[in-house]
Formats: structure tokens, C-alpha cells, sequence
């Protein structure tokens, strides 16, 4: 299997050649957008640097076996409890214990700190003495989705990659090499914004599409709905901030589309299977008014990213959405 990396060819190259000339970092920094691969790539380090056989990493030692599987005793993925928790001080005091410690098995002992730039202060100043006296056989690699809100005194002390996020194309090609039909392949590499780790999820879990549906659905009742039926609707959603993300990150696609769809025409299209009914969209959409709904749906992103309390985002912006007398199939 060698390096089963999508995009990010440069940063493999380099950790490579980090390999193969003895000379890797005693502590790595992964930083770049959500879901582009970044653990990805952090385990597949880590399965280089244990591997037994000649090219590392193969992906059929025992060795990468049970990286890939987390199975591995000298492995070890540290990350905050539930969706946007942070590492916490007690989490990096148990790696310096063990960090200490010879590998069990394996050849070095691997710490992928997931998402370090959510932890919490302590916990980073707590990490800090570890990278100033990395002991023996121990290596780190931090995640981080905002790198500068990172201590420096802890980025300097990392080898920093920062991952783009991946071709359409790129994405589009791996999926056809997992045997994804093509239509679907085109579908989810142009929706997945270059975000490698959505497009794989989307393929194989049908409700990432189901849910999509209904948010454009929902989207479209919403235009021809009166100012209580949204506040209502912006009352029900705002319970799940994430939900709400996700939500107004894919209506803002489609009123993108829509300006897309007068400007660039059809191919420039994110979503390539509603060419038609962008159209009928298009025919009660003015560009202007088209702008101010993208505009307000990326408003409400920036909120919804600042914690701002995700219902009364979400109403501020419903009450922004034109009202169409008729409203789109
Ligand atoms: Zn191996």
C-alpha cells in the first residue's frame, strides 16, 4: 500500500525523505481545514515509523495492521471527549507517564494529539516540557484546525505541514478507484470542497446524501413560509449547533450555485445533480437578491463558528431569506 495518501503529495515526499535519511522530528504539527486528512496522514507516520518491512509503511505487518486497526500498545490517538471537546491537562500528564517508557512492541511511541488547538491552556503549557525534552523513541504529531491559536513556544518547537485542501479531481479519482459509480464519484468529490475525509464518509453512509436532501427541501419550504413557521423551524434546529452549521453551509453551495449558474454556466456547478432545479430556481432568484442571501448565510457561518447561540443565528438569518409567493419544487 505504501503512502495511501489523497493529495497532500508534497508533505509525503517530505516525511520520505525524513525516513529515509534517518533525520524525522521528534514532534510534528498537521495543521489545515477539518476532514482533509490530517489523521490520516498522522497514522500513516506513524505506521512508517513502526513498520517492519523494508519500505515502510506496507500496510500488512502486524505492525501497520494495528495502527490502521488502533490496536497498537505504542500508538496512541489522544483527542478531546465528544465533538469539539478539548484534550485536557490529566490526558497529557498520562502520555508523559508513558512517554517515558520504552515501546512496548513497536519500534517508537506515537502520540497523535487530535485537534491540539482545542485544548485547553493548561494542557498545552503541560505538553510544552515534553517537546522541550522529547525523550528517546517518542514521537508527537499535533492536529490543529487553527494553528495560530496554538502557543508559539509549541509551534516552534514542531515540524509544521499545513495540508490544503485536495483537488476535485484528486478526490473525484480515488472514489472511481473505490469503485463508486462515476456519477456519484462527480457528486461528492465537487460537494466535498476538498475535504477528503466528508467525501469517503458520504460514500459509504447513504444519510450524509439523505440529510442534504432534506436541508434543500427544508430550504425550499422555507421560502414560501411565513415569519412564524421560520421562527419555529430556527427554534427546532437551533438545539443542535452543529446541525446548523452543516445546514448553512450547504444552503450557502446552492445560492452559490445559483449565482454559478448565470455567471459560469452549468459545469462550474458544487451540486452537479441539481442543474435543473437551479434553473427553475434562477427564473425567481435576481443576482442581487441571490448575493444578499450568500452574504447573509455566510454571516451566519461566521456566527455560528463564534458560538454565537446557534438560534438566534439561525432566525436572524431566516428572517433575511426572501419570501416567494410560489415556492420552488
Ligand atoms: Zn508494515
Amino acid at each position: 500500500m505504501s503512502w495511501d495518501i489523497v493529495g497532500q503529495d508534497w508533505a509525503v515526499a517530505l516525511l520520505r525523505r525524513g525516513l529515509e535519511t534517518g533525520r524525522t522530528a521528534h514532534a510534528y504539527l498537521f495543521a489545515g481545514p477539518p476532514q482533509i486528512g490530517k489523521t490520516r496522514l498522522a497514522r500513516t507516520l506513524a505506521q512508517a515509523l513502526n513498520c517492519e518491512q523494508p519500505d515502510p509503511p506496507c500496510g500488512e505487518c502486524p505492525s501497520c495492521q494495528k495502527i490502521e486497526r488502533q490496536l497498537h500498545p505504542d500508538v496512541r490517538l489522544i483527542e478531546g471527549e465528544g465533538a469539539g471537546g478539548s484534550i485536557r491537562i490529566e490526558q497529557v500528564r498520562a502520555l508523559q507517564h508513558e512517554a517515558v517508557l520504552s515501546p512496548y512492541e513497536g519500534q517508537r511511541r506515537v502520540f497523535i494529539l487530535r485537534r491540539m488547538d482545542l485544548a485547553t491552556v493548561e494542557a498545552a503549557n503541560c505538553l510544552l516540557k515534553t517537546l522541550e525534552e522529547p525523550p528517546q523513541l517518542v514521537t508527537l504529531i499535533l492536529t490543529a484546525v487553527e494553528a495560530d491559536l496554538l502557543p508559539s513556544t509549541v509551534v516552534s518547537r514542531c515540524q509544521r505541514l499545513d495540508l490544503r485542501p485536495v483537488a476535485c479531481q484528486e478526490i473525484e479519482a480515488a472514489l472511481r478507484a473505490r469503485d463508486l459509480p462515476a456519477d456519484k464519484a462527480r457528486l461528492l468529490a465537487r460537494l466535498s470542497g476538498g475535504r477528503v475525509g466528508w467525501a469517503f464518509q458520504a460514500a459509504e453512509d447513504e444519510a450524509v446524501l439523505d440529510r442534504r436532501r432534506q436541508g434543500l427541501e427544508q430550504l425550499a419550504g422555507l421560502l414560501g413560509a411565513g415569519r412564524v413557521e421560520r421562527l419555529e423551524y430556527a427554534h427546532k434546529v437551533g438545539r443542535d449547533t452543529d446541525a446548523c452549521r452543516d445546514l448553512v453551509e450547504l444552503w450557502a453551495t446552492w445560492w452559490r450555485d445559483l449565482l454559478v449558474l448565470r455567471g459560469l454556466g452549468e459545469d462550474h456547478l458544487l451540486n452537479v445533480d441539481g442543474a435543473g432545479q437551479l434553473r427553475s430556481w434562477a427564473g425567481q432568484a435576481g443576482v442581487a437578491s441571490a448575493r444578499s442571501v450568500l452574504a447573509a448565510l455566510q454571516a451566519t457561518a461566521a456566527q455560528l463558528q463564534a458560538n454565537v447561540n446557534a438560534r438566534l443565528a439561525m432566525e436572524g438569518l431566516l428572517l433575511q431569506l426572501p419570501h416567494w409567493q410560489e415556492p420552488p419544487a
